[in-house]
């Protein structure tokens, strides 16, 4: 623990949040975490699904063309395998515990098919918005298979999944100075494989939350624990140095933070830019053809 007992201040739940059941892509099911209601609350983060099915009929669409404008799409997949193909000329397998990152930035079309008949499809996109000065940057994208992901287990045998970020000097797999990515997002993946107490700095101006995919957890507080349950978003508030997470063996979560980037936020489904006007160039631009090159 990189934190001492005595100067460690996690912490408290400020709000915790149902996903709203919806269906995106081609009829795929998922339930939508982080909606556009939480985009100022939680800057630099626009939107977390998470979908998981064993029943084909919720999956088997996929996600046909779409176009993207303005900002980053981080996919884990837990189970399942799902093929990537876009107009940059990317292609890719994304698979059980692999990560895809994707910088849309000036503008991709891409798709997202299962590669799978039957079986457990599930896993989660996020979106990481991009600064004004980043949105038109050329397209990007990164394929992190499930081995090249980091992570350690502590004495107590938490097993953490570095995506992004660093943790207890772990650095993860997708680490960008400040410099060059202001939002520096941390995006962990922590399995309690046995009972246990764990730790993760923060600063007081990183929006962070946590999303529980298996069992529940107790955040501790000062020594009181707040209760949340499975698939709850739990909104952290900015304060203290860090965030202290209790549970029972077999639960995991997802703990993400970034800094905020303090700018207008104007969406259009898929392109997230600053200004309406913008948002109209996306649409005329993708008309046009422009983000096939
Ligand atoms: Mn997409």
């Amino acid at each position: 623990m990189n934190i001492s007992d005595s100067s460690f201040s996690g912490r408290r739940v400020e709000q915790q949040v149902i996903g709203q059941a919806t269906r995106d892509g081609d009829g795929v099911k998922l339930t939508r975490v982080l909606t556009q209601s939480h985009q100022r609350r939680l800057d630099p983060f626009l939107m977390l699904d998470n979908f998981g099915s064993d029943d084909p009929n919720d999956y088997g669409g996929g996600f046909p063309d779409h176009p993207h404008r303005g900002f980053e799409t981080v996919t884990y997949m837990i189970a399942g395998r799902m093929r990537h193909r876009d107009s940059a000329g990317n292609e890719g397998l994304l698979q059980n515990g692999g990560v895809q990152w994707m910088t849309a930035g000036r503008g991709v079309v891409h798709s997202e098919m299962p590669e799978q008949e039957e079986g457990v499809m599930e896993g989660f996109q996020l979106w990481l918005n991009l600064p004004s000065s980043q949105k038109l940057c050329p397209p990007g994208y990164k394929d992190i298979q499930s081995e090249s992901i980091p992570e350690y287990q502590t004495p107590e045998g938490i097993r953490v999944r570095v995506i992004a970020g660093q943790s207890q000097g772990v650095i993860g797999a997708v680490h960008r100075s400040a410099a060059e990515f202001p939002t520096n997002p941390l995006y962990l993946d922590i399995h309690f494989e046995t009972e246990g107490q764990f730790r993760q700095e923060l600063n007081v101006q990183q929006n962070a939350f946590l999303f529980v995919y298996r069992g529940a957890v107790h955040v501790v507080t000062d020594g009181l624990e707040t209760h949340v349950g499975l698939h709850r978003m739990a909104i952290l508030q900015n304060e203290g140095n860090g965030v202290e997470i209790k549970a029972m063996p077999g639960s995991k979560v997802l703990l993400i933070a970034g800094q905020a980037l303090n700018e207008p936020i104007a969406q259009y489904g898929p392109f997230v830019m600053n200004t309406r006007e913008e948002l109209m160039k996306a649409v005329d631009d993708f008309r046009a053809g422009l983000f096939n090159s």
